[in-house]
């Protein structure tokens, strides 16, 4: 049973020697970024107690009143925030400092005040991965990938593999006009060269042939009970290796097929801790156990 969140103007200043944290989104409820954090925050104090009065929230603030809720949450005594739906890159209007990181991927999910103003990064590209890294034993870098997905998480996906040196990225989108936006907008950053975009079922024959593929679902489809799989494995061979972003179901139907045809695979659960474990290190500065987190989330989930 998930604590229902506070709501902003319920928010009031934290007690003199408290530091706030919070995710910030619309709807929250369903966050389980407290348990994480919080319980990686009880394993820091562990070793340094100044951590001791630290917490966590999970706040509910929507669309028009991230601008009003920022400086607010400072003077509360706020200095670590994270953001969900839908202002990860509405955010991008609100502050002036935005790590070249966040800029890349175009949206920001993590935010640290100084005292004086919010300053933006972005740690889902690093949770990933890592997460492929630490579950799958996949580098990015010459690494050949499927992207499904056009939205945020594809993004951080796309140009995290892009600053690592990735071999090939073929992405396919339901929405065309999203998918070759999302292209254009990774061209400031990046060579875009390598990257092929498709329609599916429509899948590539060059896609076929390779023997190392990686597929990463960043697509909601399989959020629902009853969703499709976004892409039928059949075609593929077994050496393929699959990522879904999705942790919550736990196997999603991209997974219990991936697994049916002995392919490596792994939910989005990894992910979300590892980005959780940065940020928490951009707020501390400190070393952060992620042994911690999955504990708490195996918890709750
Ligand atoms: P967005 O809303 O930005 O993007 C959603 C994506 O899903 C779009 O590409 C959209 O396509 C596609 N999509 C939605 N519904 C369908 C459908 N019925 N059929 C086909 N495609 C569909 O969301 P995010 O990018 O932020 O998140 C995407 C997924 O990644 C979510 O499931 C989210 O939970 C997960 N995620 C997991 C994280 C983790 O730490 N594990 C971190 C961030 C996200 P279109 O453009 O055509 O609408």
């Amino acid at each position: 049973m998930l604590d229902p969140p506070l709501k902003i103007d319920e928010v009031v200043p934290l007690a003199d020697d408290q530091v706030g944290l919070a995710v910030l989104g619309s709807p929250i409820k369903h966050s389980i970024s407290p348990q994480l954090h919080n319980a990686a925050i009880r394993e820091l104090a562990s070793r340094c107690p100044s951590f001791s009065n630290w917490v966590y929230h999970k706040i509910e603030v929507d669309a028009q009143n991230l601008g009003s809720a920022l400086p607010h949450l400072a003077q509360c005594g706020y200095r670590g925030l994270n953001l969900t739906i839908p202002h990860k890159v509405e955010v991008f209007s609100k502050i002036n400092s935005i790590h070249e990181e966040a800029r890349s991927i175009g949206a920001v999910n993590t935010l640290w005040s100084n005292g004086s103003e919010w300053q933006g990064f972005n740690s889902d590209g690093y949770g990933l991965e890592r997460a492929l890294m630490g579950e799958l034993n996949t580098p990015l870098k010459s690494a050949n990938i499927l992207i499904l997905g056009a939205g945020g998480a594809a993004r951080a996906a796309a140009a995290q593999a892009l600053s690592r040196g990735c071999k090939n990225i073929w992405i396919a989108n339901r929405s065309t006009a999203r998918l070759n936006q999302m292209i254009q907008a990774l061209g400031d950053s990046f060579d875009v060269d390598c990257i092929v975009p498709f329609e599916i079922p429509n899948i590539p024959d060059a896609i076929l042939e390779i023997e190392s593929m990686l597929i990463i679902n960043a697509t909601s489809l399989g959020l629902n009970v009853g969703d499709l799989s976004p892409v039928s494995l059949e075609v593929f061979p077994s050496s393929t290796k699959v990522y879904d972003m999705i942790y919550n179901p736990a196997e999603t139907l991209l997974l219990k097929q991936a697994r049916s045809m002995g392919m490596e695979c792994e939910n989005g659960l990894s992910m979300l801790v590892y980005q959780a474990a940065r940020s928490l290190e951009i707020w501390t500065k400190q070393k952060v156990s992620a042994e911690a987190m999955f504990s708490a989330a195996r918890m709750v989930l």
